[in-house]
């Protein structure tokens, strides 16, 4: 069964119990709006379920949020938006072919309708969507986010880890300072481990920008032994 048929079945389950509310109803149900009496909030919104049972439509929130009333004319379509936003709901009107239709296109609008409506149960069920909806964006969110940090952790430390492997290859044991030869050491045996954890794990521990500012430093003097060892193609010309 659709959404729309499920609420409407909900609907015409329930009907209203006191003559003012029938009428009005009936007012929606017919299309005749011009004699209906909404001074009262329960008479609007029975017009207004009167008027989606005779022309209404809603879809399925597993898939798209889209309710709408077809009316044939467009101060009907005035007049109905204008009882709804009575209500609450802010509702458009558009034209299709040769009818004109009142509609939400918003999860909170079409819940709100639907509240005003006295459909329960299909107020339940869209709720029910959103918050799934709400939830699943936000576990998407979260874990792109730890992915994308993760990554960059993964890339900095392997870069790191290739720098201090040049230097112990290229230069003499004793080359590196006695802060960057441990900042060396403690990269190397913990290649997982953030700067905070680094910093922790030297004999004076050091912050995550202290541990960042070494690590970067170890970087430049790579660069400068790579550099000495293996002049690029135009410093070769040049230094002759
Ligand atoms: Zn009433």
């Amino acid at each position: 069964m659709s959404f729309s048929s499920k609420v409407k079945e909900e609907l015409t389950n329930k009907p209203p119990k006191s003559r003012h509310c029938k009428l009005a109803m009936l007012a929606g149900l017919s299309g005749e709006y011009k004699t209906a009496d909404l001074s009262k909030e329960c008479c609007r919104r029975a017009f207004i379920k009167g008027a989606f049972l005779a022309g209404g439509s809603v879809s399925d929130p597993d898939k798209s949020y889209h309710f709408e009333i077809a009316v044939p004319t467009k101060e009907h379509a005035e007049f109905l938006a204008g009882v709804i936003k009575k209500c609450g709901p802010n509702a458009k009107i558009g034209k299709r072919k040769d009818n004109y239709i009142v509609y939400i296109k918003d999860g909170e609008g079409i819940a709100e309708l639907l509240n005003v409506m006295e459909a329960h149960v299909a107020l339940m069920d869209i709720e029910n969507v959103r918050i799934l909806k709400d939830v699943r964006n936000s576990v998407n969110r979260q874990v792109n986010c730890d992915i994308a940090n993760t990554r960059k952790t993964v890339g900095a430390a392997h870069r790191q880890i290739e720098c201090i492997e040049y230097i112990k290859e290229h230069a003499a044991p004793d080359f590196l300072s006695p802060e960057l030869a441990e900042m060396a050491a403690v990269r190397l045996e913990n290649p997982e481990a953030s700067l905070y954890e680094l910093g922790q794990m030297l004999s004076i521990p050091l912050g995550k920008s202290g541990v960042n500012h070494r690590l970067a430093k170890l970087c430049e003097i790579a660069g400068d032994l790579r550099g000495r060892i293996e002049p690029s193609p135009e410093t070769q010309g040049g230094m002759k």
